[in-house]
């Protein structure tokens, strides 16, 4: 069966890359009518920061991908925090010492500095492994005795994977296909530290493996720790799940991977949910406070990187369970384009009913302490089309509300002598009519001006400005109509005078 996993380690707030493994895994799992995991990857204990796992749930709830199974959540192969499963790890790393595969090493901070800095002066890159060491100096491997002996002297120790020596590993990715990797290249990764704590490497295959993770879908940063993921499975004697690397998540403009701050920069959430860094406390903004929908972040993240081989763009959560195919996933990087996922929000803000548009609207008037009797279900219907996001309401329909108090300068430059005197007519004609509704008002005023041979655009221009401020807005009759004769008349004469 389909067992994936979203193994997110909480040291900030989840960046949208973060946000499309998820989503990935989410759509893989349903689409196989498998289960979609959440495991919490914390073993860092200096990277730690508060507040970041509970983000990382309410995101994925804000966006209807939830995990079947997480921490407090159908608990099968609990715990799911890492830092909770602590007691586990150290027999794995043992059984690594004793069938072979791993070693202790001694070394302090400061001789791995000193190393690194030697190589980097002669151009090389420092890589760690047993058999580099012996090359270099055998006093450096240690005897089994002299190993015993320090640990029990209580000397601070890590426990390393021991790489084989050359071989050519060939690696199958979903995504990548065949790969091949040089062991002579691979560092001798720790696998466990002093603090008693295993490295992200062995919690992850051994979790993954106690979880029964049948398929790895994770960022393209992880691929050059396949070829050690691959060998500790072996290692272990494990069979290993299958992996898939997925494409990094461009910049807008130039090259580079999108980072946090290119959110910033130009002005677009690259997280999910608003977060507020507990340390500097700045907020770095998200796609629902910006007033994205979720169904419209769940579209766009789908489409970085995948498509499903048509010119189909929208699509909803269902149909990409049904339709996501983790084959079709490009190799190559996906860019980024805050323009586009607008432009997926302006749709998911169309099919919106306009009953529940118009209850989010009277939420954001209440705050600017607007109370009206106004039908909003109405207005929002006359304006939603402009907009992509519920919070641009107030700007494309302020005048509902509010009446103008400065007229847009170009548009004056019409307003002429006679203006004021045909404005006022205009008015008592309009009143004539009852009810006093859009249609009929129209051809009220329409008939007057061509019996008096007065131009369209000598009233209707003018009429607008009074009533909006500028020449903008939906159809004028409709506007006329919802402000009502008394409010259209005042605007007319605060506008005359
Ligand atoms: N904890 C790792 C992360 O933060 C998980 C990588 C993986 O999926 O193996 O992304």
């Amino acid at each position: 069966p389909v067992r994936v996993r979203f193994a997110p380690s909480p040291t900030g707030p989840l960046h949208i890359g973060g946000v499309r493994t998820a989503l990935f895994n989410y759509l893989f799992a349903k689409k196989h009518n498998g289960t979609f995991y959440l495991r919490i990857e914390d073993t860092d204990q200096n990277r730690f920061v508060p507040g970041a796992e509970a983000y990382i749930f309410e995101a994925l709830e804000w966006l209807g991908i939830a995990p079947d199974e997480t921490v407090g959540k159908n608990e099968k192969f609990g715990p799911y925090r890492q830092s909770e499963r602590k007691p586990l790890y150290k027999q794995y790393a043992d059984q690594l010492i004793q069938s072979g595969w791993a070693y202790y090493a001694f070394d302090t901070a400061e001789a791995l500095d000193q190393h690194r800095k030697e190589h980097e002066a002669q151009g090389k890159t420092f890589i760690y492994n047993w058999h580099n060491r012996e090359k270099l100096d055998t006093s450096l491997v240690l005897s089994k005795e002299e190993t015993e002996q320090r640990i029990a002297s209580g000397e601070a120790y890590v426990i390393r994977f021991k790489t084989p020596v050359n071989e050519i590993l060939e690696l199958h990715d979903i995504i990548r296909g065949d790969l091949k990797f040089d062991t002579n290249l691979l560092d001798d990764k720790v696998l466990f530290k002093s603090d008693g704590m295993p490295t992200y490497h062995l919690a992850n295959i051994v979790d993954d493996h106690l979880m029964e993770t049948s398929h790895v879908i994770r960022g393209e940063e992880w691929l050059p720790s396949l070829p050690l993921h691959h060998l500790l499975y072996k290692a272990f004697g494990w069979e290993a799940p299958e992996f898939a690397h997925l494409p990094l998540i461009l910049k807008p403009v130039g090259n580079g991977k999108l980072s946090k701050r290119d959110g910033d920069k130009l002005g677009f959430p690259v997280f999910p949910l608003n977060w507020t860094d507990p340390a500097t406390g700045e907020v770095s903004s998200g796609y629902r406070e910006k007033g994205f929908f979720p169904e419209a972040v769940v579209n766009f993240l789908a489409l970085l990187g995948w498509n499903d081989g048509t010119d189909q763009e929208i699509f909803n959560l269902d149909e990409l369970c049904q339709k996501f195919d983790l084959g079709r996933v490009h190799k190559s990087g996906a860019k980024f384009d805050p323009e586009k996922n607008k432009w997926f929000n302006h749709h998911y803000l169309q099919v919106q009913s306009d009953s529940s548009l118009a209850a989010s609207f009277e939420f954001e008037l209440k705050e600017k302490g607007i109370q009206t009797a106004i039908d909003l279900t109405r207005i929002v219907g006359m304006i939603k089309e402009r907009a992509h996001f519920v919070t641009e309401f107030w700007e494309l329909a302020d005048y509902f509300f509010v009446a103008p108090t400065t007229y847009d300068e170009k548009a004056a430059k019409n307003w002429k002598e006679d203006t004021p005197s045909l404005l006022n007519q205009a008015y008592e004609v309009m009143c004539q009519v009852q009810p006093f509704e859009s249609v009929a008002i129209e051809n009220e005023l329409k008939t007057w001006m061509n019996a008096n041979e007065i131009g369209m655009g000598k009233i209707m221009q003018p009429l607008r400005l009074s009533l909006v401020g500028a020449l903008k807005g939906p159809h004028l009759f409709d506007i006329i109509e919802i402000l009502g004769p008394k409010e259209v008349g005042q605007r007319i004469q605060n506008a005359i005078n």
